[in-house]
């Protein structure tokens, strides 16, 4: 595949062992002097797509209520005085918590917490869930930016990755943001969908940039082990694209955006200028963040923890999620990740952080990024080290040639 939408299955975990933790529970010992990013897991969907891997449950909707407190229990576990300057919601589908959430959240981060003035709180939706009343009462609590599960504009494309939505919710939940004041709003597109040419691309492409994002993510399709997509192409049910053709489709999205204003600041995410994620910036630059709810992960410093993925295991629990492992992050795996991570940013790697990545002058992974210069796929510039146009058609290839 292309493109790679997913990071933490990069991530090593030092699994628990019998039970017992393997590092010290890094969320007893925060950075102090860091302002921190905060992600919180909602793990439920009112349908699962059949490409979709992620934790989320769609037979669990009577324990929503529950959920919902136990969140906000463990947001006031966290020590008074914390920092944050941004704030995520994923999932599944975080528009399925109460409306009554959203004001209850914000009273907790007021009272116990410091929040940037020029905070970022991004709330991940799929377009069927947006009313005008939740669009209002997120304004209300303060949520900013909306990422929208859109996928597809084209009936054929949502109906082969099992999307609810129609192509018809998205304009309309866009609409309601708008309106209600949500100033920021990403749109997700999925390409290398089952039957689709390139034509369906520059049609969601083009339909996506009618509604004015000022930052859109454009993923290829992966087939993840396990999902019914999966499955289904294995029965040869469904045929999957070309790499061929996915490249054709990448370059296409790549050049369509650019001439939009919207410029490519990470392989897959594109936004007009100023407009970037700053919440996944965090991850991609090695910055702390802290993670509630089930199956999340959060990182301060080299320890990253990874809390336990089970609904039961939470709602039962008190404080804290439970931890599933932690994982203190060796110098081979720091220097892997950084390669993984910054090459995948537009602006890449700084020149003078390579000694200290194991890449300095003679070493094993010099001779391949020069190698890689020489095949056109790595630019060392002058202060950088960057992956070409070319590079990052073949992105997955060659950072892992530098992992
Ligand atoms: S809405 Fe998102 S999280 Fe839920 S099943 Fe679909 S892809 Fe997965």
């Amino acid at each position: 595949m292309l493109l790679q939408g997913r990071y933490d299955r990069f991530w090593t975990m030092n699994l628990t062992k019998n039970g017992n933790l393997l590092g010290d529970d890094p969320r007893l010992s925060p950075p102090s002097d860091a302002v921190l990013g905060l992600y919180a897991h909602v793990p439920f969907c009112a349908h699962k797509c059949h490409y979709c891997d992620f934790y989320s449950l769609v037979d669990q909707h009577d324990r929503i209520d529950q959920y919902s407190a136990r969140l906000l229990e463990e947001l006031s576990q966290i020590p008074a005085g914390t920092r944050f300057d941004t704030i995520f919601f994923g999932g599944g589908t975080p528009t399925m918590l109460p409306q009554q959430f959203w004001g209850t959240w914000r009273s907790i981060l007021e009272s116990q917490f410091e929040l940037s003035a020029d905070y970022e709180w991004t709330v991940e939706a799929n377009p069927e869930t947006i009313t005008d009343e939740l669009a209002h009462a997120l304004v209300a609590a303060g949520v900013n930016r909306v990422s929208l599960g859109v996928q597809s504009f084209t009936s054929d494309s949502l109906q082969t990755l099992e999307r609810r939505h129609r192509p018809e919710s998205v304009p309309q939940a866009v609409d309601l943001l708008r309106s209600a004041g949500v100033d920021r709003l990403s749109l997700d597109l999925i390409f290398g969908v089952p039957g689709q040419d390139l034509h369906g691309v520059e049609h969601d492409v083009s339909e996506a940039m009618a509604l004015q994002p000022d930052h859109l993510s454009v993923y290829g399709l992966i087939y993840e082990p396990n999902t019914a997509l999966t499955k289904r192409r294995d029965l040869g049910l469904v045929q999957p694209c070309e790499q061929e053709f996915e490249a054709e489709a990448y370059e296409l999205v790549v050049s369509r955006l650019k001439a939009s204003g919207l410029h490519r600041y990470e392989v897959s995410n594109f936004a007009l200028p100023g407009e970037h994620c700053r919440h996944n910036l965090k991850y991609w630059k090695n910055e702390p963040w802290w993670a509630l709810g089930p199956s999340s992960s959060g990182q301060f410093s080299q320890a990253r923890w990874k809390n336990q993925p089970r609904l039961e295991g939470y709602l039962s629990s008190s404080g804290w999620c439970p931890l599933e492992s932690v994982e203190i992050r060796t110098v081979e795996l720091h220097c892997a990740e950084r390669f993984l991570l910054g090459l995948r940013l537009q602006e890449g790697l700084r020149l003078d952080e390579l000694e200290s990545l194991q890449a300095g002058p003679g070493t094993p992974r010099d001779a391949v990024i020069r190698m890689m210069v020489d095949r056109g796929l790595l630019d060392r510039g002058v202060e950088r080290l960057t992956l070409t146009d070319q590079g990052f058609l073949l992105a997955d290839q060659v950072i892992g040639e530098l992992m």
